[in-house]
């Protein structure tokens, strides 16, 4: 990725390097859909030395950009919007 200037302050921002986020920390049985989330998020983050100002460039680096629950019967991952586990047909949503 090419330097680019701060947009608050216009000093060039410079490359923290890489990062990945966890998802689906929170158990599937207490959260709600966004808690189903399994996987992680990989951020190219960029930061302006002078005041501080952090860019996160977002990329979920799966294959088909979706992210992936994993089935709590058969431990299977699949596609978070999948009402039912494609492999045992495990409801989430009943
Ligand atoms: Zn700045
Ligand atoms: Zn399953």
């Amino acid at each position: 990725m090419e330097a680019f200037k701060c947009l608050r302050c216009g000093t060039e921002m410079k490359d923290a390097g890489k990062e990945t986020i966890q998802l689906g920390q929170t158990s599937w049985l207490l959260g709600d859909l966004p808690n189903l989330l399994a996987g992680s998020l990989d951020v190219h983050i960029w930061f302006c030395p002078t005041c501080g100002k952090i860019e996160l460039f977002g990329a979920v680096e799966k294959e088909n950009n979706l992210l992936q629950i994993t089935c709590p019967r058969c431990g299977h991952q699949h596609d978070f919007d999948c009402p039912k586990c494609p492999h045992c047909g495990y409801a989430y949503y009943t």
